[in-house]
């Protein structure tokens, strides 16, 4: 009977002492060390959202399902980046680490007439950079990167973008300091238009709100990086509430220069520094995702002449090395993304509004 009083209490079926152990006949060997670790391991990470949740009243009203999404797939600690992965772009680096990084490491040096923007604005055509610089500003502030896509808001979570965005700023405020990352602000931040739907129009107001939240708490280091295609679109609340407005254009010939030798560290090659001048010539008005691609595309020139047959069998050395002829060709199939009377526009709105070069 005390068994099974107890039985009702846990809701769990209780085990009842036998003796020669606790396993049955039928159970299986588990070994003991590696039940050790799994229990170790598991209490690592029960007392790790215990104590963040039972710490932490701003997470109170947060669905734990919520929590888990944003940690899951918004939340990025891994990836290092450091300035020198961002290609040219010199201006705008500079501006960011004197704006943004060095107040996130030293709070208690920049305050007052010091203190550091809480919104800043990235815009340029895609493919230029703007998430690379987003999660160097994390990697170099020793932030917590939050990423996210403000029209994923609007799709993927149909309904619940309210929620998730009251959400996502209680977990960066947990996990501070943190960078919030929201790629294509401008379909949040967009000027209003009579067709605007209730729900956009709920969104967009509780975006707004807690934007301001984070910039008014003095005590809380979290910095929003919208990045942009479209700047035009931002109405004037979004423009300023992201203070310090940068142009992130496409790679000048010395840049482009700089992909192209990061990559082909990557891959065995014979082209000569001339060579590489000639392949950065000739890819002016690409982007850095478009110079990727282009790169990508060159090294598999080797690949593709060796006969179907031999492949599986060849010898790694005997595959030959990348050639400038492999990136002629490259440069045929590659061709640039954007448009040349788009970058005007950036020009005139960065002339406008931007925080000059
Ligand atoms: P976006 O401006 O659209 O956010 P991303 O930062 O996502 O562009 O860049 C896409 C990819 O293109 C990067 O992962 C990187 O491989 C390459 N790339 C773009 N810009 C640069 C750059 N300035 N230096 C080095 N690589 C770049």
């Amino acid at each position: 009977d005390e068994l099974n009083i107890q039985q009702m209490k846990t809701n769990k079926p209780v085990q009842k002492k036998t003796l020669g152990g606790k396993g049955s006949v039928n159970s299986q060997f588990v070994c003991p060390f590696k039940r050790e670790k799994e229990k170790a391991q598991e209490n690592v990470y029960n007392n790790e959202i215990e104590s963040m949740e039972v710490e932490d009243e701003r997470l109170k009203n947060v669905e734990p399902k919520m929590i888990e999404l944003i940690k899951n797939e918004i939340m990025d600690s891994k990836t290092t980046i450091c300035w020198d992965d961002i290609a040219g772009l010199d201006y705008a680096k500079k501006i960011i680490k004197e704006v943004v990084v060095y107040p996130m490491l030293r709070p208690d040096i920049f305050t007052g007439l010091r203190r550091p923007p809480k919104g800043i604005l990235l815009f340029g055509p895609p493919g230029t950079g703007k998430t690379l610089i987003g999660k160097c500003i994390a990697s170099q502030s020793k932030s917590t990167f939050f990423s996210i896509s403000a029209s994923s808001l609007t799709s993927k979570w149909i309904g619940e973008g309210e929620k998730m965005v009251r959400a996502l700023f209680a977990v960066a405020r947990v996990y501070q300091p943190s960078v919030i990352f929201v790629d294509e602000i401008d379909s949040l931040l967009t000027q209003r238009s009579e067709t605007e739907h209730e729900s956009s129009r709920r969104l967009k107001t509780e975006f707004l709100v807690q934007l301001d939240g984070a910039a008014t708490a003095d005590e809380d280091r979290i910095l929003i990086v919208g990045a942009t295609n479209r700047p035009h679109e931002l109405d004037e609340a979004a423009r300023r509430r992201l203070v310090k407005r940068l142009y992130v254009p496409l790679p000048e010939f010395k840049a482009r220069k700089q992909i192209i030798n990061n990559l082909l560290i990557t891959v065995p090659h014979n082209l000569t520094d001339e060579d590489i001048n000639n392949v950065a010539e000739q890819s002016k008005g690409y982007s850095g995702a478009d110079m990727s691609n282009l790169c990508k595309e060159a090294s598999m020139g080797p690949i593709r002449s060796i006969p179907f047959s031999q492949l599986e069998n060849i010898r790694k050395e005997d595959v030959r090395q990348v050639t400038v002829d492999d990136f002629k060709e490259a440069l045929i199939h590659v061709r640039p993304s954007v448009s040349e009377s788009s970058l005007t526009t950036y020009v005139e709105w960065d002339g406008i509004y931007g925080t000059g070069t």
